[in-house]
């Protein structure tokens, strides 16, 4: 079984759109083990977004992060990783496939937001792979925060 990180970002949380968001993933089966809100600081935000921190869009992205309150999510399920990143998108949400939560929730581009000298916001943040998983999920909950119980799907989908 795979555990994934998802994050519903401050655009998210003030577009008011998380629940619709949560009853996607829960609508496929996608098991919550894990959910709380968090306020994110810059300091968190340098841990969560290393990989990016060299970036020009860096200064933007943490701006955005630390902006307010993210719901932070651990799913799981046989293959979350890739299941969830499909159903996220597109990194840009002008050119996320429709059907998917970048592609119907959202339209920033790329060339809009680097006039600005804004991050794009495109609502949502999932784990790139397995390896990003294991660290981020380690990194947002703590072992009593992931949760064990059986649901439905266990019995009827997997
Ligand atoms: P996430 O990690 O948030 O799920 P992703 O894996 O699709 O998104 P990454 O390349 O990891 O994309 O970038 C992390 C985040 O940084 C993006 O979701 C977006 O908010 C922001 N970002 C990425 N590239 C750019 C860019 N060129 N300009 C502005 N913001 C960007
Ligand atoms: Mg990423």
């Amino acid at each position: 079984m795979e555990r994934t990180l998802v994050l519903l970002k401050p655009d998210t949380i003030q577009r008011s759109f998380a629940g619709e968001l949560i009853t996607r993933f829960e609508k496929v089966g996608l098991k919550i083990v894990g959910m709380k809100m968090v306020w994110v600081n810059e300091e968190f935000s340098k841990k969560h977004y290393a990989a990016h921190i060299e970036k020009k869009f860096y200064p933007g992205l943490q701006a955005m992060i630390t902006e307010g309150p993210v719901v932070a999510i651990v799913v799981e399920a046989p293959h979350a990783v890739s299941q969830v990143r499909k159903m996220v998108g597109g990194t840009e949400p002008k050119s996320a496939q429709p059907g998917t939560i970048r592609g119907d929730y959202a339209q920033h581009s790329y060339e809009y937001t680097d006039g600005k000298g804004i991050s794009i916001k495109n609502l949502i943040h999932a784990s790139g792979n397995a390896e990003e998983a294991k660290i981020e999920v380690e990194l947002w909950f703590k072992p009593e925060e992931i949760h064990t119980y059986k649901t439905v799907h266990e019995i009827h989908v997997f």
